[in-house]
């Protein structure tokens, strides 16, 4: 049986207003609400987690072998807030926050970028990892075992290589 309109009318009255009217007026994004990504700039290792998991592309990362540097780059205008960036990072420097309104009339406001100082591998000389990630990956690695962060992962499997190979003989 149809509520007769008068019914709905009588409850709507009830109800009151529910709707905003933004944007003259601002609104919040409930708890758990997936918006912008951003990047803690003092956090971030370089890794590349978040850059291998990125759907979209959204992040990406340069490496400037003159200079030494590493930038992992965020474009907002490719991400589509799916949130694995934030799920993978080993350090939480990546979060989504509930911000929403990202329009901007010059697409650099919508670019977030990191520079990190790289390493260089003590045999070969070629910039290889961020000093943050070496740092970081420091604090899980025994003692005796550091000095081969401070190699390229071609040395280092060379340096492992001949260290076996004298093991077994
Ligand atoms: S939220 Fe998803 S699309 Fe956006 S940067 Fe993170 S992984 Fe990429
Ligand atoms: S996963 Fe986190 S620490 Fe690694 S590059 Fe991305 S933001 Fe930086």
């Amino acid at each position: 049986m149809k509520t007769p309109r008068i019914d709905i009318f009588k409850e709507a009255l009830k109800t009151g207003v529910v709707t905003k009217k933004y944007p003259f007026e601002p609104v919040e994004a409930p708890e758990g609400f997936r918006g912008k990504p951003s990047i803690d700039f003092e956090k971030c290792i370089g890794c590349e987690a978040c850059v291998n998991i990125c759907p979209p592309n959204a992040l990406s990362v340069e490496i400037d072998t003159k200079r030494g540097i590493k930038r992992v780059m965020l474009f907002l205008g490719r991400c589509i807030f799916c949130g694995r960036c934030q799920d993978v990072c080993p350090t939480e420097a990546i979060k989504l926050s509930r911000e929403f309104e990202l329009s901007s009339l010059n697409s650099k406001d919508l670019y977030q970028i990191v520079e990190l100082k790289m390493a260089k591998c003590k045999i070969c000389g070629r910039y290889y990892a961020t000093v943050r990630q070496i740092l970081f990956t420091a604090k899980n690695v025994p003692k005796d075992q550091r000095p081969l962060l401070l190699l390229c992962d071609e040395c280092r499997s060379k340096v492992s290589a001949k260290h076996i190979s004298y093991a077994r003989w």
